[in-house]
């Protein structure tokens, strides 16, 4: 057997925490809709194909529950969530209104577990890197950044990266958010647009676009000004191009803000022949990304987000996994259960095509001088009033919440009916609904951006800036930012988490469907979510995920009590595979 990857020379060692669960697989938005929770498992699977299993820890982080959502989301917004069914939905006419579910954004079974599984990963891969337990963290189900407090948008129903980036600022002082999805990174901007304390980085496909924000002149408000930075871009940006702006600006950021944390959400809809992209990143371009942001050594949360061509999606994934584990992964993919889905050449590379770029020298060369100029306003980085370990007025509820969170039964959350939606229906990952037919269907997920734009379904004047006090928020650019980031109150510590969070309609009585190639070996590498106890099979796992003995997060991570195996599962072979 060849090499199935190679040190890259002269690379730091890191210690890598990878999330992954492997319910992720089993939720599907709808028929025709291009986002396809599949592509994490395609990607994990060749992940594990390659052997990183060995460089890295792998983790299944316990799900977030709904009060962890509710440091960013609203309360009313986040039961919606958790109660909102595709058997019930009817009765919810003027709530899917209200907060956009229902045509991007669709309800379908278990969308509260997605939403929890996606948003976990981030907010341990936080909590993992804030208190030194790894250099960089990985959870590619997260990096949903159109999510807004009270609204779904763009595939996105609950902000992962809001929330894992409140993680981070209880024990950093400046927080670097870097977007390199093809679409604004607007639920994230949004969020912090009134603070110092997190800089957000966007560059993006800018005109005519979904969502429709993400102005070079938008640059953050009050404390926030000049704090948020955005590069928009033209169709068709070439690996040569795009590098040429990144690595300067990123440079620059690094110099005048210099952030103790970095989350780098890493959508692939900016890979060439995306879906529902239009810029033209090979898979080594839009890896050279994360290489370099790398290479600054600062603890790193990285992302997924955006990416509708799954089998390039998984590809670019694998190999940016292998890029922070410090590896190489060699060119021919690995046979795995999804092998004959890259063929017919099953190379690992995305290739660039040979469309126009239409972002000529001069323009880039604009953006850049005035992205530049506005990075001097910053003039050094802003000095936070820190103590040893800063105190927000998150602790109390992270501390609270950590506690109560055994309030709710697991079994309730995690429905046996999702074991079985792991098989995948008929044509799922057929080419010609990544092509093809389907296409048609996905024009309203391309135009979305002008509707969205004139619907004027945001909400103004509620939100604070975290950390700010409590002047109101500003509008400013066209999409009218307001920065919804709760400043939490008591009162919401004291709220109970009480709904119970999906009805008896759930309860079914699906046996337990084979795992999926290698989980085995992945589940008794895992830990239980932040309980920190190994567990052995998938069923033990999830009784045991809130078990008694579950402590607060604090305590898991910051004690040492975490036992984490570092016997790596048998090296699968081919005839194990299901192809
Ligand atoms: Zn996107």
């Amino acid at each position: 057997m060849s090499e199935r990857m190679v040190p890259i020379a002269g690379e730091q060692k890191k210690r890598v925490c990878y999330f992954f669960d492997s319910d992720i697989g089993g939720f599907h938005y709808g028929p025709g809709h291009p986002m396809k929770p599949t592509r994490i498992r395609m990607c994990h699977s060749l992940v594990m194909n390659y052997g990183l299993y060995e460089k890295m820890e792998i983790f299944r982080a316990k799900p977030a529950t709904k009060r962890e959502m509710t440091q960013f989301h609203s309360d009313d917004y986040v039961e919606f969530l958790s109660k909102i069914t595709p058997s019930n939905m009817n009765s919810y006419v003027k709530e899917q209104h209200k907060y956009n579910v229902g045509d991007d954004c669709p309800v379908f079974d278990g969308l509260f577990d997605y939403c929890s599984i996606s948003a976990g990963g981030s907010m341990e891969g936080a909590a993992r890197l804030s208190r030194d337990k790894c250099d960089i963290a990985i959870n590619w189900a997260g990096g949903l950044h159109h999510a807004k407090k009270s609204e779904a948008s763009g595939f996105c129903y609950v902000n992962d990266i809001v929330l894992g980036i409140l993680e981070l600022l209880r024990y950093h002082s400046r927080v670097l958010y870097i977007d390199i999805d093809v679409h604004h990174g607007d639920g994230v901007e949004e969020a912090f647009y009134t603070t110092d304390r997190v800089m957000t980085v966007s560059f993006h496909k800018y005109g005519e676009y979904f969502p429709g924000t993400g102005e070079l002149r938008d640059v953050g408000v009050m404390k926030g000004k000049y704090y948020a930075l955005n590069f928009p871009l033209r169709d068709g940006i070439s690996d040569e191009n795009y590098k040429s702006v990144f690595e300067p600006v990123i440079r620059q950021v690094m110099e005048s803000y210099d952030p103790s944390a970095i989350v780098l959400q890493c959508g692939t809809d900016s890979l060439s022949g995306d879906k529902l992209g239009c810029l033209n990143l090979s898979m080594r371009g839009h890896a050279n990304c994360v290489r370099f942001v790398k290479s600054f050594n600062k603890p790193l949360l990285l992302l997924g987000g955006g990416g509708y061509t799954m089998r390039n999606v998984s590809r670019a994934w694998a190999y940016e996994t292998g890029l922070a584990a410090g590896f190489e992964l060699a060119p021919d993919i690995p046979v795995n259960e999804y092998y004959e889905y890259f063929g017919p050449d099953h190379k690992l590379d995305v290739k660039s095509s040979n469309v126009d770029d239409m972002n000529s020298q001069p323009y880039l060369d604009r953006v850049k001088r005035i992205v530049m100029e506005n990075l001097r306003h910053i003039g050094g980085p802003p000095s936070v009033q820190m103590q040893d370990r800063p105190h927000l007025p998150i602790d109390e509820l992270m501390d609270d919440l950590n506690q109560d969170e055994d309030e709710d039964d697991p079994n309730d959350r995690r429905p046996q009916r999702l074991l079985d939606s792991r098989r995948q229906p008929a044509g799922e990952l057929s080419d010609s609904e990544d092509e093809g037919d389907g296409r048609r269907d996905h024009t309203s997920h391309r135009g979305r951006g002008h509707s969205s734009d004139s619907d004027n379904k945001h909400k103004f004047g509620m939100g604070v800036g975290i950390l700010a006090s409590s002047s109101a928020s500003h509008g400013a650019g066209p999409s009218g930012h307001t920065t919804v980031v709760r400043m939490l109150s008591s009162n919401v510590a004291d709220e109970e988490a009480s709904t119970e969070a999906l009805e008896g309609d759930m309860d079914l009585d699906m046996d337990d469907t084979p795992p999926a190639v290698h989980e085995n070996g992945l589940r008794s590498h895992a830990l239980n979510g932040r309980s920190g106890t190994p567990s052995s099979s998938p069923k033990e796992e999830k009784e045991g995920e809130r078990g008694e003995d579950d402590m607060a997060l604090d305590d898991t991570l910051a004690t040492g009590t975490t036992s984490i195996s570092s016997t790596p599962p048998p090296l699968p072979d081919a005839a194990s595979t299901s192809i």
